[in-house]
């Protein structure tokens, strides 16, 4: 068996969890630059006039008049308490795969001997006991059925959050329960397949012949027609999985024209990267910049260029990276436009013990133990502790940073953010 556990409104309960002074009220939290509600709790969802997706400034005025509180994203703490959430899930199994930020399933196998219903509500409670973030537990045979167990045990209210599908009739009345679009993995296009033929329930779905499942629907189709019959067709990775690329790229704060300026917002993003190479122990062989205005503009001349770098040797040293992102931008970067984004990618990816050396050329790397000591305070001390000063200080970069009026403390990873009571 698998269990599917899913925390509530995820962003939101980071941010109540904070401010009990915020409990039964509406929240929302807003994408990067405050462009559009990315989050909504329950309260604020049951204001269904509140639409998703809408740029925010359009609907400022009726988050205001709903009393409605809102919050800039904070990845920071997110992150930091989604850590501390799938740490507890590890002490209930040796196998859990961290699907995203708020979703992992947790391998039961073998477990089967235990009453279930009591050990998804053991998850469940301690979770919450031990972060404070609410979750729902879905138990199931196969990883889509556990998905579906875990919608089930939201939506159903006399299930509390932990539903086990642990007969053939619980399986063939959730399935009955389900509607396509519901399916986990089945795509927009594939639904309006469905329906043409008649299939609107997940459980329709399985009644079609497997042959017209993996003509029209190809072998994902199949796969998913097989996992809600039961049969268990995927993989279990608990493994993260090394990137093959990684790159950043955020709009500013505003548009910026100045070459320095832009230099400084590429320095930092690539020592953002950098770090994550570092933290998978690998180099990179190419280093691409790329840098655009804002095509949405109706008013501004459009310009967009990249530039990809072949490095003399791969490498995961920030200040070699910066000094090479530099020059990528000083080719790409014409005077006279009002630039929205920078972005970088590091290619080519390899693992650092087999670096090819350059005969003909010497590397500017520093002494890797130097990068390390870099590292190690900076994990020690917070983010930026020590830094390239090409990337700007705390004080420059408000020129690029993105824009977050109303975002919350970091509470949990940073010292002078930490929570304050009885002031
Ligand atoms: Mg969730």
């Amino acid at each position: 068996m698998i269990a599917m556990v899913d925390c509530n409104s995820f962003y939101v309960s980071c941010e109540q969890l904070f401010r009990p002074d915020l409990k039964g009220r509406a929240v929302v939290v807003l994408s990067n630059n405050d462009g559009c509600i990315i989050a909504k709790n329950k309260e604020a969802k049951a204001l269904t006039h509140i639409p998703y997706g809408e740029p925010f400034f359009k609907i400022k005025k009726l988050l205001a008049s709903n009393e409605v509180t809102l919050f800039s994203s904070n990845y920071t703490l997110y992150g930091n308490l989604s850590d501390r959430v799938m740490n507890v899930l590890r002490t209930f199994s040796p196998d859990v795969e961290v699907y995203s930020i708020d979703e992992s399933f947790v391998n039961l196998k073998g477990m089967e001997y235990l009453d279930l219903q009591e050990y998804g509500e053991q998850i469940k409670n301690k979770v919450v006991r031990h972060t404070g973030i609410p979750v729902g537990v879905g138990i199931a045979p196969t990883k889509v059925l556990a998905k579906l167990a875990n919608r089930i045990s939201k939506k159903i209210p006399h299930h509390h959050h932990v539903f086990v599908m642990d007969t053939e009739q619980k399986r063939i009345d959730s399935l009955k329960w389900a509607v396509t679009k519901d399916i986990w993995g089945l795509g927009k296009k594939h639904v309006a397949r469905l329906a043409a033929v008649g299939a609107f329930t997940a459980y329709d779905f399985t009644q079609l012949p497997l042959a017209w499942v993996r003509k029209e629907m190809t072998v994902v189709g199949e796969r998913l027609w097989r996992e809600l019959k039961g049969e268990s067709c995927m993989t279990f990775n608990t493994l993260p999985r090394n990137k093959k690329a990684i790159g950043t790229a955020k709009s500013f704060g505003k548009k910026l024209s100045d070459l320095a300026t832009i230099e400084e917002a590429c320095a930092y993003y690539i020592s953002e990267v950098s770090e994550v190479l570092r933290a998978q122990k690998c180099c990179c062989t190419y280093l691409q910049v790329y840098l655009t205005t804002n095509y949405h503009s109706a008013y501004d001349t459009q310009y967009r260029n990249s530039k990809t770098i072949t490095l003399d040797v791969a490498t995961n040293d920030t200040f070699s990276l910066i000094k090479q992102g530099k020059r990528a931008l000083q080719l790409i970067y014409k005077k006279g436009y009002r630039y929205k984004k920078v972005g970088v990618n590091l290619l080519g990816l390899i693992p650092e013990n087999h670096i090819q050396g350059n005969l003909f050329k010497e590397t500017d790397h520093l002494d890797p133990r130097l990068i390390k000591t870099f590292d190690a305070i900076n994990n020690r001390y917070g983010k930026s502790t020590v830094s390239s000063g090409l990337s700007g200080t705390k004080k420059s970069n408000k020129q690029w940073e993105l824009i977050k009026e109303e975002r919350s403390p970091r509470y949990t990873t940073q010292w002078s953010e930490l929570l304050e009571i009885g002031k």
